[in-house]
């Protein structure tokens, strides 16, 4: 019986250092307006509510129309890509993270994918300067929706339709760093797995009784055990 394995991005997948550089610029770029992600937690939140988060914060009143996300998600992408490209941002694929990918790609038992808050084409980035996109091709993602428990049903249908099978809510796993990432597997009736390798340590992760918790995805074996044994 196959199971999907939806990874959150940042916190889970890759560590990025520096991001808030060109997250800012971007910011200014698209609504002429300085703002600064350091003054909200971003962590387990769509890059929308980030947005509208840091507006809130620095009490700036301002709506945002569909078109202007995009020209914010086309500025986002070109200044992670620059900053990459300068060395000024690095984004690094966590510790056995590549090796489970990999294990999870040869195994017939398993599909895989993101569910995560960046936009379609941010995630690209990071998943490409981390060296992990070629086993992330799919997914759903902050330009989806603002509102992250609607991304896991969006990212499971995705993958039924590349593959043209079927697959039922509790063979379904998001594997996440935070609180945000749990309660979107649970509204959509998902299994979850926190690694406590964000913002939040095992033992506060813990707290919130995900079906599963691990400081990291260094063991492989151990994540596929803890993966087969929820099933
Ligand atoms: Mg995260």
């Amino acid at each position: 019986m196959e199971r999907l394995v939806l990874f959150d991005i940042d916190g889970t997948l890759v560590r990025t250092q520096n991001g808030y550089v060109p997250f800012n610029e971007a910011i200014f770029q698209s609504f002429g307006i300085a703002g600064d992600i350091r003054t909200v937690v971003p962590d387990g939140n769509t890059d929308p509510h980030i947005v509208e988060e840091i507006f809130a914060a620095a009490k700036v009143d301002i709506s945002i129309a569909d078109e202007h996300w995009e020209r914010f998600a086309t500025n986002l992408r070109l200044s992670y890509a620059n900053a990459v490209r300068k060395g000024t941002m690095t984004v690094r694929a966590l510790p056995g993270v590549l090796e489970l990918l990999r294990a999870l790609s040869a195994n017939k038992r398993f599909g895989q994918g993101v569910v995560t808050g960046n936009f379609a084409v941010t995630a690209r980035v990071k998943l490409e300067t981390a060296g992990l996109s070629s086993y992330l091709r799919l997914g759903a993602y902050g330009s989806d929706s603002p509102h992250r428990p609607a991304l896991p049903s969006i990212a499971k249908k995705r993958w039924e339709q590349a593959t043209g099978k079927s697959i039922r809510a509790e063979h379904c796993f998001i594997i996440g760093d935070t609180p945000k990432d749990l309660d979107a597997a649970r509204q959509n009736q998902m299994k979850c797995i926190l690694v406590g390798t964000g913002r939040y340590p095992v033992e506060e992760l813990m707290f919130w009784q995900p079906d599963a918790c691990l400081s990291d995805l260094v063991d492989t074996a151990e994540v596929l055990k803890t993966l087969l044994n929820l099933s």
